[in-house]
């Protein structure tokens, strides 16, 4: 079972990214406001499942809370690729609800209405939206102890895995420092604003925690959130271990005095080596996030030679590979040569491109036309900015539109999702009425059953499970 699968690989973990969309019409010939936008592109789900909340049949979680922002929750994987398939998967399923909305929109609102469905975290208004990291985390090692030594590793990875915005004082790396400053000040004392208050593991309680993250931004970079999740499990691993051997990981050393004010200062210093941040050990540390995020990638490369298990830890992911490309990008920061990672972070691509539009219009170019570009790097329904730069190589990609397609209807094999995508796609064919959440399966006609999947690394049919689909069939 599970259990033993976790304990032999002691450093597994689960991943689940959800997103937050930002919708929007354009061209319509009346308003349609992002509440009724929304509303219009869940109408089929709400057809079939007769709620704004539902579970799709590779595992993920497609639902529509009070408000405008359709949220797609990615099924449980344990490899960051896998994660990653499936996250761009929910991209292709915004963008294919965006469209069939939009056909019906066209009838009722003029054929030129547009919708636009934005995968970033700031809207036009200057409402702020999230992207959650959820990582598995064993139960030991305390909440407070794991927020106090993996915040600054979240503030400063921002290097490589922010997504950029023109702000009110100029370009920033990030699309959140502005809108965060509760979550990431309080932080390391009142709050848990790095992770959901609500204590839901979804999985056995005396042995787990759901970390929440939520200072990080959405990412088009499929390298960005890639990185973001293995470099994060990483260091999670280290904090885990030293919980285990009831000894301190030693990255308490790199607390901020002001989580806050550093997270503006990294977002602000797109060079990652100016900035200087004040420690709440009351030494000045100089060098910017390159400095801090040299520390931690040290540790955690010393941390692999010594547990080389660790490298083993991620079903589908190099480690070894993770880390060397950690190393590059941190010192192509290091020596002035983080340019050529404009094919693999978001906000470098998108400074480039504003910076050849300026170059090319010289002072010609508004701040309307730059906010438009940087819309459209972000919308998966109409946008073709994002689109070309794959296409022209100007922007790489881990996952090929075939592996994404495969994602959208196949849950991965190895965690639970695969036993409740196959009991979502054998009910979707029977026609049977059923609902899921994350630890739980239920159908309710033919027949009344439900069953528990509270081990999120068992993959395995139980008997109940068998029962439950010849039910079915
Ligand atoms: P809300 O959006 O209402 O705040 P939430 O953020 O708590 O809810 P969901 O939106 O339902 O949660 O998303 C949960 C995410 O956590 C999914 O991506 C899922 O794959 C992931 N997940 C599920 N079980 C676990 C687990 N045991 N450990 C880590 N992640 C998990
Ligand atoms: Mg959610
Ligand atoms: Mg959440």
């Amino acid at each position: 079972g599970g259990r033993t699968l976790n304990e032999v690989r002691s450093f597994a973990r689960i991943f689940g990214v959800e997103t937050e969309y930002g919708v929007s019409v354009t061209g319509a010939d009346r308003a349609c406001d992002a509440s009724q936008t929304a509303m219009m592109m869940f109408q089929p789900i709400v057809a079939k499942a007769r709620s704004t909340n539902t579970y799709i049949e590779n595992g993920s979680r497609l639902y529509l809370d009070v408000g405008s922002h359709p949220e797609y929750a990615t099924a449980e994987a344990c490899d960051p690729m896998d994660a990653l398939a499936l996250d761009v998967a929910g991209e292709q399923v915004m963008h294919d609800l965006a469209l069939g909305a939009q056909r019906r929109l066209r009838a009722t609102h003029g054929a030129g209405s547009t919708i636009h469905v934005f995968k970033n975290n700031v809207d036009s208004a200057g409402h702020s939206f999230g992207c959650h990291e959820n990582y598995l985390v064993r139960r030991f090692v305390p909440l407070q102890t794991i927020e106090h030594e993996l915040l600054p590793f979240l503030i400063t990875r921002q290097l490589f895995t922010g997504a950029g915005r023109m702000g009110e004082s100029g370009f920033q790396i990030t699309q959140r420092a502005d809108f965060l400053d509760e979550a990431v000040s309080s932080a390391t004392t009142r709050s848990r604003p790095m992770v959901n208050t609500r204590d839901e593991p979804h999985a056995d309680p005396d042995a787990f925690r759901r970390l929440h993250v939520i200072i990080g931004d959405s990412n088009r970079s499929q390298w960005a959130t890639m990185m973001k999740l293995a470099t994060t499990h990483l260091v999670l691993c280290v904090i885990e271990q030293a919980g285990r051997e009831d000894r301190e990981s030693g990255f308490g050393r790199f607390a901020f005095a002001d989580a806050s004010a550093a997270n503006h200062a990294v977002s602000r210093d797109l060079s990652g080596v100016n900035a200087s941040f004040d420690m709440a050990d009351g030494t000045v540390l100089h060098g910017g996030a390159v400095a801090v995020q040299e520390r931690y990638l040290e540790a955690v490369e010393r941390f692999v030679e010594k547990h080389p298990q660790v490298v083993a830890s991620l079903p589908r992911t190099d480690v070894r590979e993770v880390i060397r490309q950690w190393r590059d990008v941190v010192q192509a920061f290091r020596s002035g040569t983080s340019a050529m990672f404009a094919d693999r972070i978001d906000w470098m691509c998108k400074r480039r491109l504003f910076e050849a539009l300026r170059r090319r219009g010289a002072d010609g170019i508004s701040r309307d036309k730059l906010e438009q570009l940087d819309m459209d790097y972000h919308d998966v329904a109409n946008g073709t900015l994002y689109v070309s730069l794959c296409r022209r190589g100007a922007m790489r990609q881990l996952v090929d539109e075939e592996r994404a397609r495969e994602a959208r209807s196949m849950p991965p094999a190895d965690t639970r999702a695969a036993l409740r995508g196959r009991f979502i796609q054998l009910a979707e064919s029977r026609d049977a009425r059923y609902s899921c959440d994350w630890t739980r399966l239920s159908l309710t006609a033919p027949e009344r059953m439900e069953m528990t999947l509270i081990d999120p690394f068992d993959a395995s049919p139980s008997d109940q499970f068998r029962a439950m689909l010849e039910a079915m069939e």
